[in-house]
């Protein structure tokens, strides 16, 4: 059973949605205070967090970021209103997805299952990422696109296998510059544009409205969800 960790201090809100999860054969675990909950994530080793913004003891950003420093584990992010999703996206959390209150208990658990599949399935232990029509083969780091070889070159296929690791998680232009440098020169950001432009040119069926790498204005780039799905 994969087990979900809630971290929510609205008590009765953290009662419905473990008895929703619980009715869909996850094992729960639950803790209404921030620091109580991290530590609770490193006992553990939940497959995803259910994660509250405002919370008592350690705050939902630290939690993500400190959870994000040492793990992959999936992260949903609650927050109260949708301004602070917007906040939350530009800090660049990492988060996989997110949620605003009020929600309904059945929205938050097919969300839940859809973050795992995409975990799941873009895991980075599967040697082949399925991803609609693409294909990635991250041992022989081969890419195709409906079947078809397509060339990337070694910084190209980072930026790409980034990215569709995550399907809906964005990443700065300096994310993914670390990603192919192992540490980035800022600065030298723009330099990602280029490979997006020459990525899309070759695996986005049409360049001017791009499918699976989606621009996430003055951020960065994202590999779309529904591509992934
Ligand atoms: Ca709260």
């Amino acid at each position: 059973m994969q087990k979900i960790l809630i971290i929510e201090d609205e008590i009765e809100l953290v009662r419905v949605l473990q008895s929703y999860l619980e009715g869909s054969n996850f094992t729960v675990f639950s803790s209404g205070k921030g620091d109580q909950g991290l530590a609770l994530w490193a006992q553990e080793q939940p497959d995803l967090v259910i994660l509250d913004l405002n919370l008592p003891g350690m705050d939902g950003l630290d939690i993500a970021r400190e959870i994000r420093r040492k793990d992959e584990t999936p992260i949903i992010m609650v927050t109260a209103r949708v301004e602070e999703t917007d906040r939350l996206i530009g800090l660049e959390l990492g988060a996989d997805d997110y949620i605003t209150k009020p929600f309904s208990p059945r929205e938050v658990v097919a969300r839940v299952k859809a973050v795992l599949r995409r975990a799941g399935a873009q895991s980075p232990k599967s040697q082949v990422m399925n991803l609609g029509s693409l294909e990635i083969d991250l041992d022989a780091h081969k890419v195709t696109q409906a079947g078809k070889e397509i060339d990337l070159t070694p910084s190209e296929f980072t930026i790409l296998e980034t990215m569709a690791s995550h399907p809906g998680r964005v990443f700065s232009r300096l994310q993914l510059l670390e990603a192919t440098q192992g540490d980035a020169y800022e600065g030298y950001e723009r330099t990602i544009d280029a490979h997006i432009k020459n990525l899309r040119a070759k695996i986005e069926p049409d360049t001017k409205n791009p499918t699976y790498i989606e621009t996430v204005f003055g951020i960065g780039y994202r590999f779309s969800k529904d591509a992934a799905s």
